[in-house]
């Protein structure tokens, strides 16, 4: 179904606001067109990303930046944390199923297909994720759809 993008993020990021009420979310939404996509499936995907920058974060930097975005092709989301961050040897294994990174805190419950997931429903409908990383410092990751995207 199309989805009238600003007014599905506003909704959807709020509602996260309540959810994660110790994480100092910001977002900033600057769309105009209709995305024809899930609505369910494109709110898994952004849970998943805020349940990572969420949990991957030490207390003190527990803080999201979410820009929506769209250019000429494509609309362009980027979650941008400033939580522990991720080493450039591990960006393509991430998206793996099952696959964690070693060595971290705050696993519990946790079992690694989140990024499979996002992976997985982002090329379904057509768009790409990618991910950037300094360790100690932050993560982005960064949702791509085509604007005249493949009806399902
Ligand atoms: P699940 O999502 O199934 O609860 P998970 O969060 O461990 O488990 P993924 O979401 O697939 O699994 O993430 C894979 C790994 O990538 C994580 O274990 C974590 O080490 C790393 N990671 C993901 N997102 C971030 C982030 N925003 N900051 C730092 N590391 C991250
Ligand atoms: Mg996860």
């Amino acid at each position: 179904e199309y989805i009238d993008v600003k007014e599905f993020c506003e909704r959807v990021f709020d509602a996260f606001k309540l959810k994660y009420s110790d994480l100092k979310l910001n977002y900033s939404i600057e769309v105009e067109s209709e995305l024809y996509a899930d609505p369910v499936l494109l709110n898994s995907v952004f849970q998943n990303l805020i349940d990572n920058a969420y949990k991957y974060s030490p207390v003190d930097r527990k803080v999201l930046e979410v820009v929506v975005q769209q250019n000429k092709k494509n609309f362009v989301i980027t979650f941008e944390d400033k939580g522990i961050g991720i080493d450039k040897k591990e960006f393509n294994s991430i998206f793996k199923k099952f696959y964690r990174v070693k060595n971290q805190f705050n696993q519990q419950g946790s079992i690694g297909l989140g990024l499979a997931f996002c992976k997985e429903i982002t090329e379904f409908m057509g768009g790409e994720i990618k991910v950037e990383s300094q360790l100690g410092i932050g993560t982005i990751f960064t949702l791509t759809f085509p604007l005249d995207v493949k009806k399902l």
